[in-house]
């Protein structure tokens, strides 16, 4: 394979041109030219595309966000949009295409896979909801940012023996949610796969109370309703009023941390490999830091729970 193109589609995490510079310098060790295409299929769709070099992904590795720019693309869940997308990579030399992005992302890889071009997913989302990786590109990133923030309101709620109750991102997924709670030291992590009990919530609270401490952090993750809607009904409940902290956007941008440049370099380089050497409808993953491929497929028929050990844990160690 002589063309590679490469995408980001999605939402944006941090790390992801870290992979694309992978994918660039691992592309040229190995003999093939690399295809920017812009704003995910987007891009693809409207032939807005761009030759990447050894020196274009320069000084990109510490950036945020992508430099390929993304995009959600309503015209690519057609099938005349997705025709015109492959028209329009084989009229460029593409040979091959490399995914960065999250499952969705992966759908719509997988639909050009079927018709016979070479794809490669690269998981990149912070609420590492992906199936088949311990870890995606950009989760640890927001991780971090997540636990700062909180660290942050922390000094607020323990100087006005305040509670707080901040909403961080994860739509589906709680995995964010559970990490900065437990990495925070939340009092209770409010996650779409587990139901809510205010009865616990209360109860901890009123047991931190007891022992003298009148402040508290408690972790929500979006999708488990609003952050606002907790305090409500914590109020409702106890009489007692909290501060609602909503994280928002700033979880997704920001420097990458070490972590997540390194496995943006592993992923991406490994994705470029597999496509030089004729393998299609894969991701690629890290499990138990070996870097692994797992069928498009199978990914997208997967689901990933959260770590109940982990889970626990975080609950055990709050009181
Ligand atoms: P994130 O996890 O950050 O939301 P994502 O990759 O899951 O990232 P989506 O918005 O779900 O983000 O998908 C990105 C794009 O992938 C969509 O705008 C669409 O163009 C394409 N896509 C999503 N689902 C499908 C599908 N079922 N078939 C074809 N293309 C799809």
């Amino acid at each position: 394979m002589k063309t590679i193109g490469v995408l980001t589609s999605g939402g944006d995490a941090p790390g992801m041109n870290a992979a694309i510079r992978a994918v660039v310098r691992k592309a040229q060790k190995l003999g093939a030219e690399v295809i920017g295409v812009a704003r995910g299929y987007a891009g693809l769709i409207q032939g807005d595309f761009r030759r990447l070099t050894s020196s274009t992904v320069a000084d990109t590795i510490h950036r945020g966000g992508t430099i390929l720019l993304t995009a959600r693309s309503e015209e690519f869940l057609t099938e005349a949009g997705r025709a015109r997308a492959l028209e329009n990579a084989r009229r460029e030399g593409m040979e091959g295409l490399i995914v960065i992005g999250g499952d969705g992302s992966f759908r719509g890889a997988l639909h050009l896979h079927k018709k016979g071009f070479p794809v490669i997913g690269v998981p990149a989302t912070i609420d590492n909801d992906i199936p088949g990786t311990d870890y995606a590109i950009g989760f640890d990133t927001a991780l971090n940012t997540a636990v700062e923030a909180i660290n942050k309101i922390r000094d607020t709620a323990t100087s006005h023996e305040r509670i707080f109750i901040i909403e961080v991102m994860g739509r589906g997924s709680g995995q964010l949610a559970l990490a900065a709670g437990l990495a925070g030291g939340a009092e209770s992590i409010l996650i779409p796969e587990r139901p809510i009990d205010y009865d616990e919530i209360v109860n901890r609270l009123e047991k931190g109370r007891k022992r003298g401490k009148l402040h508290s952090i408690i972790v929500v993750a979006e999708g488990v309703g609003s952050a606002l809607e907790v305090s409500k009904e914590i109020a409702r409940r106890t009489a007692l009023e909290s501060r609602v902290t909503i994280l928002g956007h700033i979880q997704r941008g920001g420097n990458p941390t070490a972590f997540d440049r390194i496995l943006a370099s592993r992923l991406g380089a490994r994705a470029v490999e597999l496509l030089v050497s004729g393998i299609s409808g894969k991701m690629v993953g890290i499990r138990e830091n070996r870097i692994v491929d797992v069928d498009l497929e199978e990914v997208l028929a997967g689901k990933k729970d959260i770590d109940q050990e982990v889970y626990e844990l975080a609950n055990d160690l709050a009181l």
